[in-house]
């Protein structure tokens, strides 16, 4: 399709837009609205954008009209947190930790070495088909990190490949301490915080840091971010996943936009979540490949926090690329509805990203989009683990599958 034409969509059995009424967070009229949802609806892309909504009766004409038969159509997923540039697998790790088996491998480090070892060619064409399984899937916008190089050319390497494939990518330095830095985590984080940070801040657009009891702790974090944010990169924390920590309270300080996992929490922070625009982005893929309880999202929601969700995919601790999985279990284990788990991985990953121009389907949004084989939302939670997105689009262009 070309800019000047526009493409109708009808016959749309629900079409959720998010751009209802802000509410709860802080309310900004330049970030997507609440969920909102229509029946019998339609839509009209042009230019790449979404140019109208409104009733099918209703809708205007077009270049080309596809009728979509009643089924939903939803804003692509924005998965705001992913580990994708790695070599190796660690499905023997999981499948001991599920038989209760203890495991004596590298873990993070296993990864790490064997991507220092892999050639770019592999780690491109690993990168590659994780990105397209993920457009499959739904996903139009995801965020992609380095984190499993460790040395200046690694990291740098890492950024620069995820670069190839979105624009949001993360500069992670500060995942894990390198066994050649064991005797020396203070001069590793200054090495984060410098050369490392030099060579990887062009191809970046965020800063990340792994806070947590064995990784880095709250000083070594914030210099991290503040280090960061000097060379022009925006905040987010991986924070409180394996226990209580400061990890909430270090991304508020750093004004981060989002503090991800927010898996073991105080009342303190719930408090700082609800009360600031940190993200609270949960990621119940890991809790579910780990065995672990999952986040509260109900207890961040009822306090009025920004909840979005995200896979976290990477090779350990949570190997999927689905955000409808993710969804699926916000909604059977985390007490959340199914309008709040498609908001959250939708919207949500869009505030996690501070991009307005994703995660809801409102007039000038960009045309990210798919098409259900079914007639709502809903079945996303309640077929779980059937592939039932049909086509998806990006940006106006039909990206994959096919209007059935
Ligand atoms: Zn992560």
């Amino acid at each position: 399709m070309s800019d000047a034409e526009s493409t109708l969509i009808t016959g749309i059995g629900e079409l959720v837009s998010n751009d209802g009424e802000p509410s709860g967070g802080q309310p900004d009229s330049s970030q997507p609205g609440s969920f909102a949802a229509m029946t019998d609806a339609a839509l009209v892309i042009a230019g790449g954008k979404v140019a109208w909504t409104g009733p099918a009766s209703r809708a205007p004409a077009a270049d080309t009209v596809v009728d979509v038969a009643g089924r939903a159509v939803l804003p692509g997923f924005a998965d705001s947190h992913a580990h994708l540039v790695f070599a190796g697998e660690r499905s023997a790790e999981f499948a001991a930790r599920m038989a209760g088996r203890p495991y004596r491998a590298g873990g993070i480090l296993g990864t790490v070495e064997a991507t220092r070892a892999a050639p770019d060619s592999a780690l491109r064409a690993n990168l590659r088909r994780l990105a397209a399984e993920m457009l499959r899937q739904g996903t139009t916008t995801f965020e992609c990190k380095s984190g499993y190089g460790l040395t200046v050319p690694d990291e740098a390497r890492g950024v620069a490949l995820a670069a190839e494939v979105t624009p949001e990518v993360t500069y992670l330095g500060a995942h894990v301490v390198p066994p050649e830095f064991a005797a020396d985590p203070a001069g590793y984080v200054d090495l984060v915080c410098g050369p490392m940070l030099d060579a990887c801040a062009p191809a970046a657009r965020w800063v990340d840091v792994f806070c947590e009891d064995g990784a880095f702790g709250a000083d070594e974090a914030a210099a991290v971010l503040a280090a960061g944010q000097a060379a022009g990169l925006y905040a987010r924390v991986h924070a409180n996943q394996l226990g209580p920590g400061p990890g909430v309270r270090v991304a508020a300080e750093a004004g981060a936009a989002s503090a991800d996992h927010c898996t073991f929490l105080t009342d303190d922070d719930v408090d700082t979540l609800a009360s600031t625009p940190v993200v609270a982005t949960l990621l119940p893929g890991v809790e579910f490949s780990c065995r672990q309880p999952f986040p509260q999202a109900r207890r961040l929601l009822d306090a009025g926090a920004v909840v979005a969700l995200a896979t976290d995919c990477n090779p350990g601790s949570s190997f999927t690329s689905s955000m409808p999985f993710c969804i699926a279990l916000a909604v059977r284990e985390m007490g959340m509805t199914t309008e709040e788990a498609v908001w959250a991985a939708t919207a949500g990953g869009a505030r996690a990203l501070r991009r307005t121009d994703i995660g809801h389907l409102g007039v000038g949004a960009r045309a990210d989009l798919i098409l259900l084989d079914a007639p709502s939302h809903t079945y996303l939670a309640y077929r779980p683990g059937v592939p039932q997105i049909a086509a998806v689009w990006q940006a106006g262009n039909l990206v994959a599958g096919a209007v059935p």
